[in-house]
């Protein structure tokens, strides 16, 4: 295996890892590796914190393991290599009138890593979770065996799979029931909240299959926490779209592109895009579901520090009451970046460290100033206080106390990762960071 050595980065930006990596193109030259070296299996690094990281030691990056192996038009299962991204299927197989049931906010997420993270996407709340549409996973063991696990011949590890950030074995490949999609046009909705609760009553009441809020996080006073709601339906038929091209960011930004006056005054431009009374646009199915794909390593508009992003799920009873507090901080600390949204999840979980929670999710970024992990570390005292739960595939700054009383089910998860992975050789940078393997 030809190993490359340097230095590489969540997509935040702001935790790096020194070290070897691999990237194989066949099962067999990743078998051999795994009896070789301690490297856990990465994909395409869109986690902004440390789980796709291992400081000091070797990781195998999957994107070459990138083939769709068979699709079954009956029942809509497709199984496909794990380092396939998610934006790939979706492009392949939408005009064939099928997509993935569940689609996080970027295309550029592969197989392997929509399972490590258990993600969700706008239709959490009618979905539930990517998790929950994976019929089979075949895991290469740290032991070099090859199994096929499905919920039903083996629950529990494929429990711990779904959103085991890849402590229970390298992903191959797996098996996804698709959903049927008449077009790939998006019928949507936008309309204007002006505050906090009413963006909430917006999005309880909403029966829209996909729905989305932006919220505009500098926002205070009587505005506190408007924005826009976004809710969508695939339309039956397509109509005619224009697709706006893919652009790139050369260079990294200077710090005054996201300094408070200039953000404030672009979230000002955004929010008035649409009419008070709202509007009705079709969008491509590309824009609707990734719509910062469009702009290709866009993270550098934050500069060479990079950024923090904070993502929370609150539980109903303490969410309108946390996320008034929350925001007053946030738009207060004049650290906000334009990129913060506010969605609504369901129940569905697939794994024992999925994240998703019945409730409110939050997830706003925030350039890499002096103040900005502490603010983070204080919403995430705040989530915790509140009974709900961050999301590692967004986190760089949690300790292990905070996020232990968050996840349930961690220690079981800890007993099953450290039985399949006994010389802990797939262990990540977060992993330790967090001791997700300490049974305690
Ligand atoms: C713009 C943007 C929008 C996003 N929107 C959403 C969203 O709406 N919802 C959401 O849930 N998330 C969202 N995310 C987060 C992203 O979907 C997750 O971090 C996802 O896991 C990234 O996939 P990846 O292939 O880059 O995996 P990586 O970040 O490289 O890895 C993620 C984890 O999966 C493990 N892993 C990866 N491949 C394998 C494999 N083959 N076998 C075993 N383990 C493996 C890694 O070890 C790691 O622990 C977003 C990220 C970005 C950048």
């Amino acid at each position: 295996m030809r190993w490359k050595t340097g230095e590489y980065a969540g997509w935040g930006r702001v935790l790096r890892a020194g070290g070897k990596m691999a990237r194989p193109e066949k099962i067999a030259a990743l078998r051999a590796t795994l009896r070789e070296e301690k490297c856990p299996a990465i994909g395409n690094r869109r986690s902004y914190g440390d789980a796709a990281l291992n400081g000091g030691g070797h990781v195998i990056d999957m994107t070459r393991l990138d083939r769709m192996i068979a699709f079954d038009e009956e029942t809509g299962i497709l199984q496909a290599e794990a380092g396939i991204t998610i934006g790939e299927i979706t492009r392949l197989m939408a005009p064939r009138g099928w997509i993935p049931a569940v689609l996080p906010g970027t295309g550029f997420a592969t197989l392997g890593g929509c399972i490590g993270n258990d993600v969700h996407g706008k239709n959490h709340h009618g979905a539930g979770s990517f998790g929950q549409h994976v019929v089979e996973i075949e895991l290469l063991g740290a032991n070099g065996r090859t199994r096929r696990i499905t919920p039903g011949n083996a629950p529990e590890l494929f429990r711990a799979t779904i959103g085991g950030l890849g402590q229970t074995g390298i992903i191959l490949s797996a098996s996804i029931r698709l959903i049927r999609s008449g077009s790939t046009v998006m019928d949507v909705r936008e309309s204007r909240a002006d505050n906090l609760d009413e963006f909430m009553s917006l999005l309880e009441g909403s029966t829209a299959t996909y729905c989305v809020g932006w919220i505009d996080a500098t926002a205070r006073g009587e505005s506190l926490g408007r924005g826009i709601l976004e809710e969508a339906e695939i339309r039956e038929h397509a109509v005619p779209i224009t697709e706006k091209g893919a652009k790139s960011v050369p260079m990294d930004a200077p710090r005054f592109l996201l300094s408070a006056p200039v953000v404030r005054a672009f979230n000002q431009l955004y929010l008035r895009r649409v009419p008070p009374g709202g509007r009705r646009i079709d969008r491509s199915m590309q824009d609707f579901f990734f719509p910062l794909d469009r702009v290709h390593d866009w993270n550098r508009l934050y500069g060479k520090p990079g950024f923090h992003q904070f993502q929370c799920v609150l539980p109903p009873d303490s969410a309108r009451e946390t996320l008034h507090r929350m925001m007053e901080k946030i738009a207060s600390s004049r650290l906000a970046s334009p990129l913060a949204v506010l969605k609504r999840l369901g129940e569905g979980r697939g794994g024992m460290m999925s994240f998703p929670m019945e409730g409110f999710t939050l997830a706003v970024d925030f350039p890499n100033r002096r103040e900005s992990a502490g603010l983070v570390q204080e919403l995430i005292d705040m989530t915790l206080a509140a009974g709900g739960r961050i999301y590692p595939a967004k986190d760089s700054v949690a300790t292990a106390e905070q996020f232990a009383p968050m996840y349930d089910e961690r220690a079981d998860f800890a007993t099953i990762a450290n039985a399949q992975d006994p010389d802990h050789r797939l262990e990540t940078d977060l992993v330790r960071r967090l001791k997700l393997r300490s049974e305690a």
